[in-house]
């Protein structure tokens, strides 16, 4: 069994008093759930005060982006042993925002993705087609190609943890969401992938996520389907009420 995963990304928003504000008014808001893993992005600096604030809650907290290296001379850049040091205990990787503004490459996540497994942080790692690769019907190949590329060298036997996200590059803020049916049709070609790249066990075990303006009036229709096993959620996820509210919806 794949259990939901519901993830919100904060992107550059919200200092630490902030985050640890929308931490005290979520976390009673969500005490009652026990089916599906809560784990918050808050930005760097705000890391600590929010590892604090949930400190022995149900919700796990994880960094936006890591360099693949434990240490060196890459100023601005967090490490995974830097965020295991925090408590962190996710990443996400390949965000299509680090792809198009900090050049993320497909062989960059690639290094991240086998460095986060060897460090034991769960990866979620973003993929998805722009509007004139979808327009022009590349969607699929834009998916296998990204799937394969960061998948490329990683051992199947330590690929357990592995989290996928689908997040279609124009529906990412634009408050334009997948339908339900090219959600799943995607995640089948992901999952598809997963199992040609390493094999069919690690393919039924890993979960995949959609990502693109989630909402409460969404998170039902998205989440209920059975090839979507949870959401990442970015503007959605900054409000309290509305983040727990689709924890809810998407358990519904
Ligand atoms: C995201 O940033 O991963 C995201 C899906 O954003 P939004 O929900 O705002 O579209």
């Amino acid at each position: 069994m794949r259990k939901p995963l519901i993830a919100a990304n904060w992107k550059m928003y919200k200092t630490p008093a902030e985050a640890v504000a929308f931490t005290e008014a979520f976390l009673p808001l969500t005490a009652s759930n026990r089916h599906a893993e809560i784990v918050l992005f808050p930005s760097a600096t705000s890391l600590p005060a929010v590892i604090d604030a949930i400190h022995s809650s149900h919700i796990r907290v994880g960094g936006q982006d890591m360099h693949w290296l434990d240490e060196g001379a890459y100023t601005g850049a967090t490490s995974p042993i830097m965020l295991k040091a925090l408590g962190c205990t996710h990443v996400l990787i390949g965000h299509s925002e680090r792809r198009q503004y900090f050049g993320e490459t497909d062989e960059t996540v690639n290094r991240k993705l086998k460095s986060a497994l060897a460090h034991h942080l769960v990866p979620i790692v973003c993929v998805g087609e722009h509007l004139a690769e979808r327009e022009s019907s590349h969607t699929a190949s834009v998916l296998k190609r990204q799937v394969a590329a960061a998948l490329l060298g990683v051992d199947p036997n330590h690929a357990a943890p592995l989290v996928i996200a689908y997040e279609p590059v124009w529906a990412i803020g634009t408050g334009l969401t997948a339908t339900p049916e090219i959600a799943e049709e995607a995640h089948k070609i992901i999952r598809a992938q997963v199992a040609a790249s390493l094999n069919s066990i690690v393919a039924a075990s890993t979960r995949i996520l959609y990502g693109g303006s989630v909402k409460p009036e969404n998170a039902s229709s998205l989440c209920r389907l059975s090839d979507i096993d949870g959401a990442l959620v970015g503007g959605a996820s900054l409000d309290p009420s509305s983040f727990a509210q689709i924890v809810h919806n998407a358990m519904a």
